[in-house]
């Protein structure tokens, strides 16, 4: 098995010491590639530097063209790029499916927002001092952008940092996730295929102590992380005078409210979360976590989430019909297991599941559990649903809120006023009506608020936040 080779300054190259990369379900390996050299890092960080300023005076064809390009050959390789996200990650093939169909369009959605792009025309004769002037504002790129990703979706969350990048015209550095580098070197490859200016991306293999040189490197002036809260808060302690985007962990909740009361509106909604808890073995920041269920509709939603729970299927995640697959590693199974444990020692009942098979963790539900417990109070990142009742629909709210964390929640009713009262009361970035929290569309602002974050991502998001308003004051107009 060759080495996969990284990208320096858009250039195919090796580094140093080799990796392997190991499939989370049996431990095979899969892939190999090398690790960036300290020259190799200097050159990537050197040239997005040297290449900013023609960056970003990219035309919008030119940027457009290319990240149509990315999102055309992701198309059409989709079947073998979806393959190797299940081989390097272990979630099941239809969803690694899903995970290049949302890179397809969030590189369209892009190169559509790159040619929309416009800036703005403001006037300023309201002040009669300004009578005759207008401005003309305009958004430059800060300057490059390292971009640090998570391994849960290895390829569609490096989209969400390259594709904005090139969408304003701003060089990016990726550094991927140790255990899943391969879809971003895959990217690499077809990002390769385009015209764009030597020095535009590269995509760096690194331990982690070589990338936190990386956040202190002040030619990256702007930082997109998506990892987890004690790294996050690291990087901002190393880089306090940068521009830092933190997407962060969660514990998602989902809320049943007392209108959500009939046997189809159960049922819907137990299948939604039953699906939105285990997907990619719950390991997702927006995976619900906790489920709160108006008192009077617990004791029938409770079976039908147990018998939803246990329709879906745990295995091998390249069979196209495994609904639940391994959790990244042994070791993270151990830890769901121990969590688990640790609440049924506090008095919770498993409803199904409990047992851990290797990496494989089944789809669990465990209800009595004390709020504190860490399966409540931490995130799991795994396939682990705690489920509750709360007095009132306010009561659930409170519960929702009572998290360190606040990324998304989902509010199961058709009332208008608790649809409003759950947005203005909830404190995440996002809530979700007549869903799961797990929700996502690719454009969207989304982000978190407390524990799970700083800033937002979603195309038009991340092009704000990688750019600054430039005015031209018109005089004379
Ligand atoms: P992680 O924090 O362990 O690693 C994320 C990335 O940071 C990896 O590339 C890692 O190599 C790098 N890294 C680690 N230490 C570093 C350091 N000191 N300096 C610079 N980089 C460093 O996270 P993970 O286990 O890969 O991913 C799971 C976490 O990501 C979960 O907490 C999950 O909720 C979160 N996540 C959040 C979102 C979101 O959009 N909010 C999306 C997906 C995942």
């Amino acid at each position: 098995m060759e080495p996969t080779p990284f990208f320096v300054a858009g250039r195919r190259t090796h580094g140093v010491d080799e990796v392997t990369v190991h499939h989370p379900y049996d431990g095979r390996p899969v892939g190999r590639t090398t690790l960036a050299t300290a020259d190799q890092v200097e050159a990537a960080v050197a040239a997005a530097a040297g290449v900013a300023a023609t960056a970003a005076a990219l035309p919008a064809h030119a940027r457009a063209a290319a990240l149509d390009h990315v999102s055309r050959r992701l198309a059409e390789r989709a079947e073998e790029i979806a393959a190797l996200i299940t081989a390097e990650n272990g979630k099941p093939v239809k969803w690694s499916r899903a995970e290049v169909g949302r890179a397809v369009s969030t590189f369209r959605w892009a190169a559509e927002e790159a040619r929309r792009d416009s800036g703005e025309l403001q006037r300023l004769d309201t002040d009669p001092a300004a009578t005759g002037r207008i401005a003309l504002i305009r958004r430059v790129p800060k300057g490059p952008v390292l971009g640090i990703t998570p391994f849960n979706f290895p390829l569609n969350l490096v989209a969400h940092k390259v594709a904005p990048a090139l969408a304003v015209g701003a060089p990016i550095v990726v550094k991927p996730a140790p255990a899943t580098p391969l879809s971003a070197l895959l990217l690499g490859e077809l990002l390769a295929e385009t015209e764009l200016p030597e020095g535009m991306f590269s995509v760096l293999p690194l331990p982690n102590e070589r990338a936190a040189e990386l956040v202190a490197d002040p030619r990256l002036p702007v930082v997109s992380f998506t990892g987890s809260g004690p790294v996050g808060a690291a990087i901002r302690r190393a880089a306090p005078e940068k521009h830092v985007t933190l997407e962060l962990g969660g514990n998602a909740a989902a809320l049943i409210c007392e209108d959500w009361a009939g046997d189809e509106d159960l049922t819907f909604a137990a299948r939604r979360i039953a699906t939105f808890a285990n997907y990619q073995a719950g390991q997702s920041c927006i995976a619900v976590q906790r489920v709160y269920v108006h008192e009077w509709l617990y004791d029938g939603f409770l079976p039908r989430l147990v018998a939803a729970v246990r329709e879906l299927r745990t295995g091998d995640p390249t069979d196209p019909l495994t609904d639940v697959g391994p959790l990244v590693s042994v070791d993270a199974a151990r830890r769901v297991q121990a969590w688990v444990d640790e609440a049924v020692a506090a008095g919770a009942t498993v409803e199904t599941g409990g047992e851990r098979d290797g990496a494989t963790y089944p789809p669990t539900v465990l209800s009595g559990v004390p709020r504190g417990a860490k399966v409540c109070v931490e995130e799991v990142f795994g396939p682990v649903l705690v489920v509750d009742r709360v007095e009132n629909d306010g009561a659930g709210f409170a519960a929702v809120n009572d998290s360190a964390y606040g990324l998304q929640a989902g509010v199961f009713t058709r009332r208008l006023d608790v649809a409003f009262a759950a947005a203005r009361t909830l404190e995440v970035g996002g809530v979700i009506v007549g869903d799961v929290p797990s929700y996502r569309a690719d454009q969207m602002p989304y982000g978190g608020v407390k524990g799970s974050g700083v800033g937002r991502e979603g195309l038009r998001s991340a092009m704000d936040d990688y750019t600054e308003p430039r005015v031209t004051v018109l005089t004379g107009v």
